[in-house]
Order: C-alpha cells, then sequence, then structure tokens
C-alpha cells in the first residue's frame, strides 16, 4: 500500500497494537500501542556462551513479549511497517553497547520466502542498525537450497544448515556483525559465521532481535 494511502487508513480504521492487541492512536509508536513500547528493553542482552565460531552474541528481547508479537506480525501477517517500527527501537538500544565492527550483514533468508513476503526481515533490522552504528550494510551471504529449519530436529538442522549459505562477492573483511531476527539454537548464525570466516572476516559477532531460547 502506498504510505499517503496507508496513513489514511490509519486515521479511519484504528490499528491494533501488536501486543497487547489493544487500539493503537496513529502517533504511538508502531508497531506498539505507548504502553506496551514502554516496556521495550533500552539495551541490549549477551549471550554469555554465543556457538562456535560467535566471537560475541546479542539479544535485544525475549521471543515471548511485544518484541516477539512484532516479529510475528511482521513475518506472518506480512506487515513490513511491524518491522521498521521494531528496526528503529532494536537500532538505538544497540548504539554504543557492540565492540568497534566494520560492517553489518543479514542472515539471508529463503528466497522463496522473501518472494512471497515482498521483503527480507533480517534486511530491514540490519539496516536500521548499520546506520545507528555508523557502519556500512553488505549483503555479504546468500542462502541456497535447503529446507525451513521450523520443525527440524538439532540433527536436522545441522545438515540442512551445512550447506546452506555461501558467502558472494568481495572478500569480507574485518569484524562482521551478523543481524538475525530470531535466534533459537544458535545454528543458523553460527553457519553463516563459518562462512564470513572463510570469506575473511576477522571476527563474527551476531545480533538478533528476539531470542526463542
Ligand atoms: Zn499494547
Amino acid at each position: 500500500m502506498l504510505p499517503i494511502l496507508s496513513a489514511l487508513v490509519d486515521l479511519v480504521l484504528p490499528t491494533r497494537c501488536a501486543a497487547c492487541e489493544g487500539p493503537r492512536r496513529v502517533e504511538e509508536p508502531a508497531p506498539w500501542c505507548a504502553a506496551c513500547a514502554a516496556g521495550l528493553p533500552k539495551g541490549l542482552f549477551p549471550l554469555t556462551n554465543p556457538p562456535d565460531p560467535l566471537r560475541g552474541a546479542w539479544v535485544y528481547a525475549s521471543y515471548g513479549g511485544p518484541v516477539g508479537a512484532a516479529i510475528r506480525r511482521g513475518k506472518y501477517g506480512q506487515d513490513e511497517a511491524a518491522l521498521q517500527g521494531l528496526a528503529l527501537v532494536m537500532a538505538e538500544a544497540s548504539r554504543g553497547r557492540l565492540p568497534r565492527l566494520d560492517v553489518v550483514v543479514p542472515v539471508p533468508q529463503r528466497l522463496s520466502a522473501s518472494l512471497k513476503r515482498g521483503f527480507m526481515p533480517t534486511a530491514i533490522l540490519a539496516a536500521a542498525v548499520a546506520k545507528a552504528l555508523n557502519v556500512p550494510l553488505r549483503h555479504a551471504l546468500r542462502r541456497q537450497g535447503g529446507q525451513a529449519q521450523a520443525g527440524l530436529n538439532a540433527e536436522a538442522r545441522r545438515e540442512n544448515l551445512a550447506a546452506a549459505f555461501d558467502a558472494r562477492g568481495p572478500l569480507v573483511e574485518g569484524r562482521v556483525l551478523l543481524i538475525d531476527d530470531v535466534i533459537t539454537t544458535g545454528s543458523t548464525a553460527a553457519s553463516c559465521a563459518r562462512e564470513l570466516l572463510c570469506a575473511g572476516a576477522k571476527e563474527v559477532h551476531l545480533l538478533a532481535a528476539a531470542s526463542a531460547r
């Protein structure tokens, strides 16, 4: 929908908060109502044992709260604006809370999923974080084949991921920050990190919007 049209629809039909599903006025911080937005984290949580070979890992929030609700609305409700709203608050929370980085890289998603939605959630999050950190954004990884991870057991996930990611373009140098929407076992990010290290990265860190652990 055109932005002007969507603004008009917002005026006529008040939207619902992604978290509590109560009414949300246009001036409230999308996709939440002001009360739910007030409960959003102001910083990042470091993961104590980041999966090898990640050097460091941070999450913005737990999947159970308002952040998870925004991700579900974005991904399954095809609502790009919900992810833009989340990207803004997550980027703000990451300012000054990460080590020095040289490049931000989104975890790529399956092409079929991106085509169906018309947007890639991790790319939206990565663009906002890159801007807040004043670091370049690079789509340095692509995802080839493989099946969706949901519903696979740990062993099958590992096998599915082993061949799923491939670094593309020139070498990726320096310290990389990978961006994912949800971290569960961390095996997706670990596969991406291995690929980036092979492509020349010095170290790889991860920032995920939500932890489903
Ligand atoms: Zn709410």
